[in-house]
């Protein structure tokens, strides 16, 4: 096992071949079409949801693969390499699953991993139009009614809002309480009251779709609250320790990408009668990318096995998240830079990276924010 022998077992190896050989054959080929289009690329993920690889986090006993999150982070790095917009639609149902396998009750989990391993898909909602990394300065509002509650919101960029059957959503439901007093719940798509805005224009990532949710005197059950009233915030804060591994191991398979197309490409590429590597600005600049990619994945690895031991890994997710985010957008512009004017040009790889990469250091909190959340851990808490 990692972190011991930093060896993988069998069924880990399978795990990740199967992601390499999708992202290879079925991903890779189709990245820049749907990058072209902005198309939701609903045939690839239909195979991938065959392979059960849009239900990795939902347990076996409810339908799915029942990954860890170490096996998670082997197959989103896998996924990522071929086309991070496509990685990133496959796992946005992942994330969306994450409230309810945290606080979900026994029939919650029943009902909706069962759809997610039927073909359905979930999105997480908590960002608002004034309200990202200050996640308990949202105003979506859930008042209680008899029978169940009446939320009115406005959530914004949600990834995968548009072909979502059902959302997690975090609302207050005593706001006198602060953060205390949010609470989170499951709410179907197709119930009166919640829309979904046009998808937005983005500088990348243009296979996920991110939209904006809307609540309207939406009313819910009390049987679609997760846990009690005023868990949400704790619940939003225990999903990001479980969704940033994953995060950042789909900027490590695009900085990966960008290595390998560098290695390639500085190859054949000559110039002053030498091929390009040899030049020792070039060279050296490659040597950063591939010693940065193997500290990003290690630390990944680390804090996704902690994930699963059960061990507190705030600090470490935080230190992988910010390292591969920051460190992928660093490699994808270097690498614009290895492939000169060829870089700049969208016929060739690397334009599409650097542009896919940003993303990386905004969602799942930015890399600022981890680096609070890193400060906090450190001076926080006694040691
Ligand atoms: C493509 C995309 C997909 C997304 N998908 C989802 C999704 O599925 N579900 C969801 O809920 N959200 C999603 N988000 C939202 C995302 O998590 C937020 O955009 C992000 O957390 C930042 O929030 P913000 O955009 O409001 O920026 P702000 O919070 O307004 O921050 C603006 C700038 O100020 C900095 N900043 C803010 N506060 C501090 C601070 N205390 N200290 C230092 N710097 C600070 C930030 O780092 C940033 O640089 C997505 C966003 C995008 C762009």
């Amino acid at each position: 096992m990692i972190g011991t022998s930093f060896g993988l077992t069998d069924e880990q190896r399978e795990i990740q071949q199967l992601a390499r050989d999708f992202a290879r054959n079925e991903i890779a080929p189709a990245a820049e079409h749907f990058d072209k289009t902005h198309e939701f690329p609903w045939p690839i993920i239909k195979k991938a949801q065959e392979l059960g690889l849009t239900s990795m986090n939902v347990p076996e006993q409810y339908g799915g693969l029942g990954l860890s999150l170490f096996e998670e982070v082997l197959v989103g790095e896998e996924l990522a390499w071929g086309c991070t917009g496509v990685s990133t639609a496959i796992s946005a149902t992942g994330l969306g699953w994450l409230p309810i396998l945290i606080a979900g009750s026994e029939a919650h989990k029943e009902a909706y991993g069962g759809r997610i391993a039927d073909g359905e898909l979930a999105a997480y909602c908590v960002t608002e139009p004034e309200a990202g990394s200050n996640v308990a300065g949202i105003k979506t509002n859930a008042r209680k009614v008899d029978g169940g509650y009446i939320i009115n919101g406005r959530k914004t960029f949600i990834t995968g809002a548009p072909e979502a059957s059902f959302y997690t959503v975090f609302a207050y439901t005593d706001r006198e309480k602060k953060h205390k007093g949010m609470s989170g719940f499951i709410v179907d798509r197709d119930t009166e009251g919640v829309s979904v805005t046009k998808p937005f224009d983005k500088l990348g990532q243009h296979a996920s779709s991110t939209a904006g949710v809307i609540f309207e005197d939406v009313f819910i059950p009390d049987e679609k609250l997760l846990g009690s009233e005023g868990m949400g915030f704790l619940i939003a804060m225990k999903v990001f320790d479980k969704s940033r591994p994953g995060t950042a191991a789909g900027a490590i398979g695009l900085a990966q990408r960008a290595l390998d197309e560098c290695i390639r490409y500085a190859k054949e590429r000559e110039s002053f009668g030498k091929q390009i590597f040899q030049h020792q600005a070039i060279g050296h600049m490659i040597a950063d990318m591939a010693m940065n990619v193997e500290a990003a994945r290690l630390l990944t690895h680390k804090s996704a096995w902690l994930v699963d031991q059960g061990t507190p890994a705030t600090k470490i997710a935080s230190f992988a998240k910010a390292f591969s985010a920051d460190h992928a957008m660093k490699i994808a512009v270097d690498a614009v830079q290895v492939f000169g004017g060829y870089g700049f040009m969208s016929e060739y790889p690397v334009e599409k990276l650097m542009r896919d990469a940003k993303i990386f250091q905004i969602y799942e909190g930015t890399s600022q924010i981890q680096r609070n959340i890193i400060v906090r851990e450190l001076f926080g808490k006694s040691r």
